[in-house]
């Protein structure tokens, strides 16, 4: 049989992509743009990944990425193929981007204004004022060096990271980030609005590298955004624009082995029994999960594995979501409640794995933005508490679940919603525990690896495996890590080195 009368889907190169993350479907979408006929693999019954969400009572409850910042690197998945990424879903910009509270009291609004910016800072230290714009100017190199030049290139070997060495000792990148930021700002609470961004992609500022100071710059340059209808709908779009050109999305069907063939992939096997063949395999599934229970080359499995077992991973997030009955126009999009303890609490959660009693607290109010993602009169929250993962000190939390709950509704109480109890529509909490069942999250890890110098770029796991050269990985455990930008731009890293190999 010559090429020409071969059956259409043999002349193309097929891929299967492991998981509907962020990365997964961004990879899928660059795969099936180039024409490799892609398959997405997805073992729950939606897509999304960390960005899954719920229906419950007329509110929608995302339960994952409420932040939305480069947005330019979501527009390219679609400019791909000529499509226009605004007819598929509306990004709206949100102002403040945050704001900070603490609990003396004092708040701080976080603007993109320079002018309104330069006020808030002001009052809360106006010695502050010129360390802020120093710390700005800083983090526009550190985003140029660390996202624009390396943020979308696979490390693949040693001599890729000696090449970027000198541009990260140049940035100090071996300091901690609040470190760091404290030598530009004095006042705590500063160090604290300048630093508590890592957190976002699962770093401690105490000890994650100075580098993702670069994300003060990514989000005043890019803005922060949130998708109409709620993250859900950034994924359904996704999702729909991969369909559009072809791609294939399999749900609720897990995979059970990535099939090997000496060293080689040869295609992925599901619980159901479904099975096929690609010329290439991406994996976006947990890196450990991937590696120890997927994988069917016995030796490679073994090794990744206990390669994996002594790096340190992220912590775990204990997330409460609510409906309630009423309004609050006084309550911004995104805010940050500090607790009385920055550097004891992270300690506790990082370093001693063990739960705090006191907490900081992120809360999403996507209503205020949005008031259709709940009923007329409703409001959708949720609020999450970073908590240890499962690693040092397990937890019970069917246990401690129920509890852990009620502490932080009180909290919000304490703070801006006094008669928070007698308002609750609906209510319900995700758990370390749970990222571990639903997502085979090791750990239980909220981000899978800790962003640490030496666990970034080369020393992360590798976009295309050392010895099954055509199987790959993308998402939270590659270069460059966790959050939205970080997941989409690994999936060019990866979907370059799939390009490449598969010609
Ligand atoms: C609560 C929370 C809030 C966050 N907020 C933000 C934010 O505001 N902004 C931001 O940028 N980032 C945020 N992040 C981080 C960001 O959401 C994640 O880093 C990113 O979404 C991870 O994407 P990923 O591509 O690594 O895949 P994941 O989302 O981890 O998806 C992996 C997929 O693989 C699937 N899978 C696993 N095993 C199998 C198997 N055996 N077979 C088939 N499929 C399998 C899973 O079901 C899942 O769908 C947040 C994270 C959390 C948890």
């Amino acid at each position: 049989m010559n090429e020409t009368t071969q059956p259409r889907s043999e002349l193309f190169r097929k891929a299967a992509v492991i998981g509907s993350g962020f990365g997964g479907l961004a990879l899928a979408i660059r795969l099936q743009s180039a024409g490799i006929q892609t398959t997405i693999v997805e073992a729950r019954d939606k897509p999304g990944g960390r960005a899954y969400f719920w229906e419950k009572d007329g509110f929608i409850f995302d339960g994952g990425p409420t932040v939305i910042t480069d947005p330019d690197c979501l527009t390219q998945l679609w400019d791909l193929t000529g499509h226009d990424m605004a007819k598929d879903i509306e990004l709206m910009p949100v102002s403040p981007f945050y704001r900070l509270n603490w609990p003396d009291g004092v708040n701080f609004d976080y603007v993109n204004d320079p002018d309104e910016l330069a006020n808030e800072i002001a009052k809360i230290e106006p010695d502050d004022v010129e360390g802020y714009k120093k710390f700005l100017e800083y983090s526009g190199h550190l985003y140029e060096e660390g996202y624009i030049k390396l943020g979308t290139s696979a490390f693949l070997d040693f001599k890729s990271m000696v090449s970027a060495a000198p541009a990260l000792m140049r940035y100090q990148a071996y300091r901690s980030l609040y470190g760091k930021v404290s030598s530009f700002v004095k006042s705590e609470k500063m160090r604290q609005m300048l630093s508590f961004q890592s957190l976002l992609v699962g770093g401690s500022p105490m000890t994650t590298s100075a580098i993702y100071g670069l994300i003060h710059k990514l989000e005043r340059l890019g803005g922060v955004w949130f998708a109409k209808g709620g993250t859900n709908m950034l994924i359904a779009a996704m999702v729909k624009h991969f369909e559009r050109i072809g791609g294939v999305i399999r749900l609720a069907d897990p995979v059970t082995s990535i099939d090997t063939d000496g060293d080689r992939a040869k295609g992925v096997t599901c619980k159901s029994g479904w099975t096929d063949s690609f010329d290439a395999v991406a994996t976006n599934a947990d890196i450990m999960h991937s590696y120890r229970d997927l994988l069917g080359h016995k030796h490679r499995s073994a090794t990744a594995t206990a390669a994996l077992k002594k790096k340190r991973f992220s912590p775990s997030l204990f997330v409460v979501h609510f409906g309630l009955k009423g309004t609050w126009p006084g309550i911004p999009h995104h805010m940050i409640l500090f607790g009385p303890r920055y550097k004891g609490l992270l300690d506790d959660i990082y370093k001693n794995g063990v739960l705090p009693n006191d907490f900081s607290l992120y809360l999403h109010h996507p209503t205020i933005t949005d008031p259709s993602m709940a009923p007329e009169g409703h409001s959708t929250f949720y609020v999450l508490a970073p908590v240890p993962h499962q690693g040092k000190l397990p937890i019970d939390w069917e246990e401690m679940g129920p509890k852990y709950e009620k502490r932080i509704l009180d909290e919000i109480g304490r703070r801006l919603i006094p008669d928070i109890h007698d308002r609750i529509v609906t209510k319900f909490h995700y758990t370390p525990q749970d990222f571990g069942s639903d997502l085979n999250a090791h750990l239980g890890s909220a981000f899978s690896l800790e962003p640490l110098l030496w666990q970034s770029a080369y020393f992360r796991v590798h976009n295309r495996d050392d010895v099954i050269d055509n199987l790959y990985f993308v998402g939270a455990g590659t270069h460059p890590g966790a959050g939205i930008p970080g997941v989409v731009g690994s999936a060019k890293a990866t979907a370059e080195l799939m390009l490449e190999d598969l010609g």
